[in-house]
């Protein structure tokens, strides 16, 4: 599957249409989910071209995976949910509910989250 460059995320990082933005570094963009599902629901992506967390963890030069991990752990802190505790979310493809193939992952929190998935039956 290649990269579709006109997925919202990519017009997002070309500046093509907004986003509330939390924060940035050199590797990666932090911005609030625009249907927020939690009190706190912020969206961190890598800039580069990545489809999904298949493709950014396999393919990635370690220093934008460092990158893009760091700003989860800063956004996070710095939402004030670091110490009360927080969900990270990183969908992949259909089976995982992604929709936006740009990579990217829910930082979540803000008040407790309830169990990992809804319930229902393992198979
Ligand atoms: P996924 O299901 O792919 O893991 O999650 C995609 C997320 O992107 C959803 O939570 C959805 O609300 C969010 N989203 C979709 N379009 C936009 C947009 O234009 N701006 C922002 N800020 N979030 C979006």
């Amino acid at each position: 599957m290649a990269y579709d460059n006109n997925n919202v995320f990519a017009k997002i990082l070309r500046g093509e249409i907004p986003c509330a933005r939390v924060a940035e570094n050199d590797h990666a963009l932090a911005f609030n989910d625009i249907h927020p599902q939690a009190p706190v629901h912020i969206l961190v992506i890598p800039k580069g071209r990545y489809i999904s967390s298949d493709d950014f963890y396999s393919s990635a030069p370690a220093e934008e995976i460092a990158g893009f991990s760091a700003l989860i752990a800063r956004v996070a802190r710095d939402a004030g949910v670091a110490d009360g505790g927080y969900r990270l979310i990183a969908n992949h493809g259909a089976d995982g509910g992604q929709e936006v193939p740009h990579f990217h992952v829910h930082v979540m929190g803000g008040r407790p989250l309830g169990p990992m998935l809804s319930r229902g039956p393992a198979a």
